[in-house]
């Protein structure tokens, strides 16, 4: 029962979950947070802002040992931010597919 995972004793889906973890791991960025799209004015007098038309910014915030931080994403950083926000919740989901596998493992005592 102790001792390092025998992949031959798992199952096609459980092999399946971990290849997919294991590709996820070794191609991707992670990030937790929750990313939130604010409109604003940059305080410029003559700029559109101030007519109306506000600047849209993308914010990054995370919880951190209680409390909220947040950082403003760069334009240029959009689209690698939003990735990894994502690939963290599909790496969490993923873990937690196989963290249920084990859990009824130890609940049949069943290896
Ligand atoms: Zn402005």
């Amino acid at each position: 029962m102790n001792g390092p995972l025998n992949r031959a004793k798992l199952s096609a889906a459980e092999r399946n979950f971990r290849s997919r973890i294991a590709q996820l791991a070794t191609g991707q960025w992670f990030l937790r947070g929750t990313l939130s799209e604010r409109a604003g004015k940059c305080g410029k007098p003559n700029c559109r802002c101030a007519r109306g038309q506000l600047h849209k910014s993308l914010y990054l915030v995370q919880s951190q040992e209680g409390k909220f931080r947040q950082i403003c994403v760069p334009r240029a950083w959009h689209q690698r931010v939003r990735q990894a926000v994502n690939d963290y919740h599909l790496m969490q989901k993923r873990i937690e597919e196989i963290s249920e596998l084990e859990w009824k493992r130890v609940k049949q005592r069943k290896e």
